[in-house]
């Protein structure tokens, strides 16, 4: 686990004031910007008209934004929000597939006029090991990847399909490019210091007796957290009728993980259009405040 002492002063800051990197964290509030609504590959959990489930509560649709309409959604939440300490992009598909463009400039916007936020960022990783660098010099500090197994033949489960330098992949070779992009592209981030997080889904009957394997990974890799997640079957997916796993179960296999790294045990799989602090969601609770008229 990495100590507090191995991790520079500034990147530890920005890590105490992220809700999602520190449970002391809630008294501060993050912003997610919907400005990526393409995804490159097909989960077996997730319908593609909702959010991206991997970082977002599913069966929640987002309104999506330019990246002028996300400087002004985050201008005037700063206004209101003093205490926005984040800018996230969480999708509402995989922030680094067709819809780079969009985040790049998102970040550029946003750190103009605000060059103290913290970024951070998710993704599925199959594009990583090409952005990462990049993300580096746009001032990301705090990625997420979501990689729910580190073995191509369970990860090949996860998949329907993945869309890869113009082909589409499945099966054990669709599991082998994401666990090894995933790995790659991790590395490539943590060996430009950020601070990386790694979301775990937890399937039933494919990979919860692996996910001890996958926190292992992470562990050595030198990972900050990771966040094993319940799925939330959504309807129409391929997974739909897999059984939920309890809520005792989640927090069990996060006890037993604690004892390998440190887990993330207060995620609310937020909207992807989430803004506030974790325990107040102010894009539910304020209706109207970020409707689109209104930013
Ligand atoms: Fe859905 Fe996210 Fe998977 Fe893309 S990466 S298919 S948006 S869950
Ligand atoms: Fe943080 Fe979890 Fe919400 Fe993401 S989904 S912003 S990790 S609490």
């Amino acid at each position: 686990e990495k100590e507090k002492d191995e991790i520079p002063a500034d990147m530890l800051k920005k890590t105490i004031e992220h809700p999602c990197y520190n449970c002391a964290g809630h008294k501060f509030a993050r912003i997610h910007l919907p400005v990526a609504p393409a995804c490159n590959v097909q989960c077996n959990y997730c319908v593609r008209k909702f959010d991206c489930p991997n970082e977002s509560r599913p069966g929640v649709t987002s309104t999506i934004l330019t990246p002028a309409e996300a400087l002004e959604r985050y201008k005037t939440v700063k206004e209101k929000l003093p205490n926005l300490t984040v800018a996230g992009i969480a999708g509402p598909g995989d922030s680094l597939a067709g819809n780079y463009p969009e985040v790049k400039k998102t970040l550029q916007l946003i750190r103009e006029y605000d060059p103290d936020v913290t970024f951070c960022l998710s993704t599925n990783g199959l594009m990583l090991p090409f952005y990462a660098e990049e993300l580096v010099k746009l001032g990301v500090s705090h990625v997420t990847v979501t990689m729910s197994a580190v073995d191509p033949s369970i990860s090949g489960k996860i998949y329907k399909y993945i869309d890869y330098m113009g082909s589409r992949y499945e099966g054990e070779a669709a599991g082998a490019i994401m666990v090894s992009n995933q790995l790659s592209g991790l590395r490539i981030l943590l060996a430009h210091g950020i601070i990386c997080k790694v979301n775990i889904v937890t399937l039933k009957g494919i990979n919860e007796e692996h996910i001890p394997q996958v926190v292992q990974a992470c562990r050595d890799m030198g990972c900050y957290i990771t966040n094993i997640m319940q799925l939330i079957p959504v309807k129409g997916s391929a997974f739909e009728e897999l059984p939920m796993v309890s809520n005792k179960e989640i927090q069990s296999l996060r006890n037993s993980c604690n004892k390998i790294m440190r887990q993330m045990f207060h995620c609310k799989q937020c909207r992807a259009d989430a803004v506030g602090t974790l325990d107040n969601d102010l894009s539910i609770d304020l209706g109207g405040f970020l409707d689109k008229d209104n930013i």
